[in-house]
Formats: C-alpha cells, structure tokens, sequence
C-alpha cells in the first residue's frame, strides 16, 4: 500500500493512462480514470509494441495477455521500392525467455487489453467525462469533472495525450507540440503471408513505406510523406490518393495497394514535443503523449507512454519517507532524457527522410543508436 497516494485520478484511458491505473492500483491506491471517448471501443492507427514495451506490460502482468491479442514479430525485413529483399534483420529481445521480441496489434485490442486489465484490478472508469478544473486544497487536489461530482484526490495524471487538457489547465505556459512537416497515410490490408511480419520498402522521393502484421487476418500498409497538413484532402479521396501515392512500389507493396480495404484508410499530421521540465505541478504529473509527443519513426511512442506509467507506478511504492513532490521530480528526472532521445532521434529521421540536414545516410545507425540506448532499463 503507498503512503503517499490512497486515491488518484487518471485523465485519459489510452497507453498511457490504462497503464498508470494498473501501476497504480497495484501499489494499493483506489483509481479513477476519466476518459473523454464513448466507451473502449478505439480505432486508430495499428501499433508496433516493441520488445522494451513488453518488458515494462511485462512489469505490471498484462505483457502475456497483450501478446496473445496481437502476432509477434521476431525480423525487420527491408527491401527496395521495386520489392528486392535488402536485409532481414532480427529484432533483438530485452524482454524475458517466453515474450517475443516485438508484437503487432490493433489499437483496439491493445487498449482493450489494457482496459480490462485495468477495470478488473478495481479501476473505476467514467467514460464521457473529462476535468474542468484542478485546484489545490491543502495537500490534496481537487478535480471538477464534467460528470457533475468534484472529488478529491492525493495525485492526478494527465494522461490526455498530445492536446492534453490536463497540460492547458496546469502548465499554461509550457511549450506546445510542432507540426513535423510529415503526414502518415496508413490503410489495412488482408494478411497475404501469415509468416510475414514487419518490413520497411523505400523510395527516392521522400516516402518511407513500412508493412505490420496485426491479427490472423490483417496487416496494415503505412507511408510516410513529406506535405502540408491535409485539412483540405476530402476523406472521399483517401483510398484513391494513397493508392497513386505508392504507385512506384513494387513487389510487396504493390500488391497491398491493390488490396487496400475501402474505408480503412487514414492520414494524421505527425507532431513532436517534449515539455521541458518539470512535468509535475504540486499533486499533478503529465505522463506518456501529453508531455512527449514522438514521430513514429523509431516506433517507441506507446512504449515510453507505457513505460511512464509503470515508473510513476513504482517511484510512488518506493517512495520510502520522500514526500510526492520529491517522488514526482525524481520521476521526472528518471524518465526525461530517455524521452527526449526518443523524440529527437525520431524527428531527426522524419527531417532525413524529408530530404533536410543532408539526406537520411545516417539513419540506420541512429535507429541503431536509439534501440541500443532503449534496451538499457527503463
Ligand atoms: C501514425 C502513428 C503510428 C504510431 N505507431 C506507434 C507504434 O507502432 N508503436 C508505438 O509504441 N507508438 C506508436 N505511435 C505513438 C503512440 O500512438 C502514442 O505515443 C501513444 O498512443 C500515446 O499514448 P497516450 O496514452 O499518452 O496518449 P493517447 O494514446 O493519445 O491517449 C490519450 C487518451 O486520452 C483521452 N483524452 C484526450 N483528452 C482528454 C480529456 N480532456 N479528458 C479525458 N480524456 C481525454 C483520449 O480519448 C485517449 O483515449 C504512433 C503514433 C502515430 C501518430
């Protein structure tokens, strides 16, 4: 039972925020979690959940049960835009023996997972509801949600992700997420090759195209395009321009194209960001995408959520005669850097890959370089 925290309020239940109420519940505090969305039902861009991510779900017990939702994923293969196999290069495992080295999911069921696990430990999650205000009241802080009740609370966690209410209210100031100059077009595929996991095809102008296997039955196909933002592309069009848009690939990728479901295709404008320090006002903490956002390119986005919340987790059971503001900056100070070569690293290959600071000749050593550094302990 933590001494510090009895009762905690998550906002948001993505990554991040499912994670911090198991991490959380699991230390002994009682857990409320608001979360703007209907219900769990999720959609959204399909994940890659990397062997440092199954490692932190592996902390908190739900790392099997991810697994067993998703199709592990043990080799990288690379290939040329016209589909000549480059490399198959073998992921490497920093998790434990009976994990797999990586795992590709829907968002659906990996948040889902992460919910049920959460609701069956004692979360209690109020959908539809989010804060309107969080103010001190001598050591504790209290939220006025939108559901009518204004209960209080020893911690909050803004779990909001990247246009994070909790950010706005709290930490005014703070620096908000950039536009990267890259979009992301990503559409779902039947899973041709069920042996087939993850590779990456690439291109001379500027598109960076990468395949996952999610379920038995699906994959999904991703392109990475340097463009304005796209407010203006009519979602109408979606299917037809993200099937011109891999028109010079071939081999594997050109039979995706050809087998893109209609109505499965999505484009989103990437962001990056990190919050200079502190991310902890008083009682209040930011966690996962409201106080980092990554580009996907090193594909560690979810994982530092993950991580975030598994750490808070801990910090706050370990907190042995340390009151919660020296916890909380101690988190901060544990999980700042990791995060920020995240994001760097990441932003650094989206600006490579759209043809800024000299072209992409150092990208796979980065990628290297960040993987190498991410494998070090949480
Ligand atoms: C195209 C793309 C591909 C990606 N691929 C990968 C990948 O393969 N692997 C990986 O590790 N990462 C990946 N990421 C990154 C990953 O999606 C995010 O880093 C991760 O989802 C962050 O988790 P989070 O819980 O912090 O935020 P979110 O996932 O954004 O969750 C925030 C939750 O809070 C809710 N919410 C928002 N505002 C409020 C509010 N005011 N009140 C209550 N609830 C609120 C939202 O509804 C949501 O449920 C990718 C990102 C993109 C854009």
């Amino acid at each position: 039972m933590s001494l510090l925290v009895h009762k905690a309020l998550v906002v948001g239940g993505g990554p991040a925020g499912l994670t911090a109420a198991i991490a959380l519940l699991r230390v002994g505090a009682e857990v409320d979690v608001v979360e703007l969305a209907l219900d769990d039902r999720i959609f959204g861009s399909e994940l890659l959940l990397s062997s440092p991510n199954l490692r932190a779900l592996d902390a908190i017990g739900v790392a099997e049960s991810v697994v067993a939702e998703g199709i592990p994923i043990d080799t990288l293969e690379l290939q040329t835009a016209d589909g000549a196999e480059v490399a198959r290069v073998p992921i490497p495992n920093v998790a434990r023996e009976g994990l797999p080295p990586s795992v590709g999911i829907t968002r659906r069921a990996f948040y889902s997972t992460l919910y049920n696990a959460a609701s069956a430990a004692g979360a209690k999650i109020h959908h539809e509801t989010t804060v309107e205000s969080l103010v001190d009241v001598d050591h504790q802080v209290q939220a006025t949600l939108t559901n009518g009740t204004s209960p209080i609370y020893d911690l909050v966690v803004g779990a909001d992700g990247w246009m994070s209410t909790v950010r706005r209210l709290r930490f005014p100031n703070a620096s908000l997420p950039q536009y990267a100059g890259q979009c992301v077009w990503r559409g779902r595929i039947p899973r041709r090759d069920r042996t087939k996991g993850l590779f990456r095809g690439m291109a001379g102008d500027g598109k960076d195209v990468g395949m996952i296997s999610v379920s038995e039955e699906h994959c999904y196909v991703m392109c990475l395009v340097a463009q304005p933002k796209p407010e203006r592309i009519d979602p109408a069009s979606f299917t037809v321009t993200f099937k011109e848009m891999l028109a010079e690939f071939g081999g594997d990728v050109e039979w995706a194209r050809d087998h893109i479901e209609e109505g499965t295709v999505s484009v989103a404008a990437l962001h990056w960001h990190v919050m200079d320090k502190p991310w902890h006002d008083g009682r209040v903490v930011l966690i996962g995408d409201a106080a980092h956002t990554t580009t996907p390119q090193i594909g560690y986005g979810a994982g530092l959520a993950v991580e975030d919340a598994v750490v808070l987790g801990e910090m706050v059971a370990a907190a042995d005669g340390d009151d919660l503001a020296s916890t909380l900056n101690k988190f901060v100070d544990r999980r700042y850097e990791r995060c920020k070569l995240v994001v760097e690293a990441s932003t650094q290959i989206s600006r490579w890959q759209q043809g800024l600071d000299g072209g992409n000749s150092r990208q796979a050593q980065l990628t290297d370089e960040t993987w190498a550094a991410l494998a070090q302990p949480m």
